[in-house]
């Protein structure tokens, strides 16, 4: 039996950067990660670092958006103090292209909801009129079609696998344990805690964090969690290598350090399928040139597709078991720009034993209300 505080189920980016918070915190932590064949949205995303257009119905999502992405910085500084090897963020804010009237009265109109659900803070989102864009863009060239784009201050890009194997080396670094390979077959709640069976291995710790992306809901069964989840499809592709030509992300279309560009993502209700299709490429190649023109010279070197966890808000659902405390989960979409609150605020309640305060807003139950309302 291999003896531990805490076991994280899943070494995606929401797992590893809860059990780098606890290793932080001086716990024992184990974490168990799964098949090859395994979903993994954390290796196909876009890797943004994303506020802007988040949160509305939900303030606290807003909030806590707002507070990851201000302390992303920070928490990228505590990892490389760690590993030693920095992790690439660009945060000087970032754009969502309008391409007619009608897109930029939407954009503006949803900023001022959101704004109004701030009232006491100041919006860190702007919008931007064609001329003003191309002065934050003096080198592009855009599309005829570009009417501006609405500004947020607050949004940047990260590299997401340096950032998930940053996670992982540092939680080895800090004395836990990654184990992969390693599917978790059954939970068995103890007087002690839980007993997690691998097939392999047993592991044991007076308490467990699932974080197993899709496979979350299933595994909280046994816990007696009702963790409702749903995949929905995103489709990339990147182009070649260019020179320089968008210093400030977009959401559906940026520029990496290494000069690829990304151009996504699509949003497919297909359930677990991760194919991808020539149809996604062209719509997702025709709103990028629409904006940018140049890029129908490019090549498409890559394209993937990966599924997004969703909960049927598509806010994060954030639980401890009333059942059995000390079991918690923790799923969300925006895995890449929370990473430094689940790495901070996340691991320091779980290291509490309590998702007070700010977790209420995040728990399973709202769905319970939902669906008598
Ligand atoms: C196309 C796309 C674009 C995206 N763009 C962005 C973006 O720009 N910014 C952003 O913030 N977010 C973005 N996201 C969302 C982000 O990628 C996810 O929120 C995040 O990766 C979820 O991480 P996770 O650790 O919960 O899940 P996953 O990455 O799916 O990891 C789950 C892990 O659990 C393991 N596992 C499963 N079952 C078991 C088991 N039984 N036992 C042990 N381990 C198990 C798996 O092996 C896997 O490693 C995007 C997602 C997609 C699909």
């Amino acid at each position: 039996m291999q003896m531990s505080d805490i076991i994280v189920v899943g070494a995606g980016v929401v797992g590893s950067a809860i059990a780098f918070g606890l290793a932080k915190r001086h716990h024992r932590v184990v974490v168990l990660d799964g098949d090859r064949a395994d979903f993994r949205a954390s290796r196909a995303n876009f890797g943004l670092v994303w506020v802007q257009g988040k949160g509305e119905g939900l303030p606290a999502y807003q909030s806590i958006t707002q507070k990851s992405a201000l302390d992303w910085s920070d928490f990228a500084r505590q990892l490389k103090d760690v590993v030693e090897t920095p992790l690439a963020l660009e945060q000087d804010g970032g754009l969502i292209y309008c391409l007619s009237d009608d897109e930029w009265d939407a954009r503006l109109s949803k900023n001022q909801r959101l704004a109004e659900q701030q009232p006491n803070r100041n919006s860190d989102t702007e919008m931007l009129d064609r001329a003003s864009l191309e002065r934050m863009l003096p080198n592009v060239e855009l599309g005829p079609e570009v009417v501006g784009a609405s500004f947020g201050h607050l949004d940047g890009a990260a590299n997401p696998l340096e950032l998930l194997c940053g996670l992982h080396g540092a939680i080895v670094r800090l004395g836990g344990r990654i184990e992969f390979q390693s599917p978790v077959k059954f939970i068995r709640p103890t007087s002690e805690g839980f007993e997690v069976h691998s097939g392999t291995e047993t592991y044991a710790a007076s308490k467990i964090v699932l974080a197993a992306g899709l496979s979350t809901s299933e595994l909280a069964l046994s816990l007696e969690m009702n963790i409702p989840l749903r995949p929905q499809r995103g489709q990339i592709i990147v182009t070649e290598r260019l020179g320089r030509i968008l210093h400030l992300p977009g959401s559906g279309l940026r520029q990496t350090r290494e000069g690829t560009i990304m151009i996504g993502a699509t949003h497919e209700d297909v359930g677990f399928n991760v194919e991808t299709s020539s149809e996604a490429a062209a719509q997702l190649s025709r709103r990028a040139t629409r904006i940018l023109p140049a890029l129908k010279d490019a090549t498409i070197v890559r394209q993937w597709s990966g599924l997004r966890v969703l909960s049927p808000d598509g806010y994060p659902i954030y639980a401890q078991s009333s059942r059995y405390p000390g079991a918690f989960s923790a799923s969300c979409h925006s895995g890449i720009t929370l990473a430094a609150f689940h790495a901070n605020e996340l691991a320091d309640a779980i290291s509490r034993t309590s998702l007070d305060g700010m977790f209420e807003a995040f728990t399973p139950e709202r769905f319970d209300v939902q669906e008598r309302a």
